[in-house]
């Protein structure tokens, strides 16, 4: 619902010729874009990525406005000694998907575009506890899932059945992300192999060293096991950061400075992880807040992120996201 008010606002200040207004007083000078899969084929994936079509659509869109595509640390250099009124994006990805490699990097070569992706160590050593992955695969292939821990049994026999539920199942991990864990005996009665879609879906060790030499790439932290940070004790969400980073750092040889924080949103971050993102020696972190960058009062350890993708994305919304008249809606009390 919300989503609508803002697209059609969004119409209607196209119609109205109030875009240039609205872009000059509400959009920021900056926006870091997070992707997690770039898919070739969206629908077998449940629309849970963005589609490599979609992906250079963006791209092409963010030229043809004027916004620049740079590295995470030089729009930040520009926008603390650069008065131009020049628009930067940023591109990041979250997890380390393998297509990131297949499907998205031809286009951010063809577009000379840097990006950032951040890796979870769980996602290369093969142990990430992907509740995500499992469930996706569990609803992808039964058309009866029973959720033991939420005591519900999704009939899912066609596609819109498979998203809905999958997405309820969803939101009810993000309600308290404790219940991740209560998702293991599903997984196995099931027999999905959590480290088997690891292998089949994230970039392996060796892939990721081969990344790291590309020129247009950045490997940031994205934490060791994927935990949110905020249900977590402080030295173990200490340790989360430190191990990650010590692990990109030996594999890559070379310096490990940003971190995005695991799901990003109130619940999994505050205040007391973004100390502890600076103690455990990273210069930046990212949240999924969803935020243009101005270049008054940036928190380099709390930056927001515009997500892009997802089985609810246009054209349309994407634009409106990037025009500030989502931040237009906020500061009119609409949201
Ligand atoms: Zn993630």
């Amino acid at each position: 619902m919300k989503q609508l008010l803002k697209t059609g606002m969004f119409q209607m200040a196209r119609w109205s010729g109030l875009m240039p207004s609205i872009r000059r007083i509400f959009a920021g000078r900056a926006v870091i874009l997070m992707f997690h899969e770039i898919q070739q084929d969206c629908r077998s994936e449940l629309m849970t990525g963005t589609s490599a079509a979609f992906f250079e659509h963006s791209l092409n869109w963010l030229r043809q406005e004027g916004w620049e595509i740079v590295s995470l640390d030089a729009c930040l250099e520009r926008l603390a000694t650069d008065p131009r009124p020049s628009r930067y994006a940023v591109l990041t990805f979250d997890d380390g998907y393998r297509d990131n490699v297949a499907a998205a990097l031809p286009i951010l070569e063809r577009n000379n575009a840097p990006f950032m992706i951040y890796v979870p160590t769980g996602a290369p050593t093969r142990t990430l506890q992907s509740w995500w992955l499992g469930l996706r695969e569990i609803f992808r292939s039964r058309d009866t899932v029973t959720i033991d821990a939420m005591g519900i049994r999704f009939r899912c026999p066609d596609f819109d059945n498979k998203i809905s539920a999958l997405s309820k199942v969803t939101q009810w991990i993000h309600q308290d992300y404790h219940r991740a864990a209560m998702l293991a005996p599903t997984f196995n009665k099931a027999g999905v192999s959590l480290s088997a879609l690891n292998a089949a879906y994230f970039l392996d060790e060796r892939e990721l060293q081969a990344l790291a030499q590309h020129s247009l790439a950045s490997i940031g932290g994205h934490t060791a096991s994927h935990a949110a940070l905020a249900s977590l004790d402080v030295l173990s969400a200490l340790a989360e950061m430190t191990d990650n980073r010590n692990y990109l750092e030996k594999l890559l040889q070379r310096p490990v400075r940003h971190l995005a924080y695991p799901y990003g949103d109130s619940r999994a971050c505050g205040p007391r992880e973004e100390h502890l993102a600076k103690d455990a020696g990273f210069s930046t972190a990212v949240t999924t807040r969803h935020r243009h960058l101005c270049d008054r009062k940036l928190n380099y350890f709390a930056l927001p992120r515009i997500g892009v993708g997802g089985q609810f994305e246009t054209r349309i919304a994407f634009e409106a996201r990037m025009s500030g008249v989502q931040s237009a809606v906020h500061m009119l009390g609409h949201t």
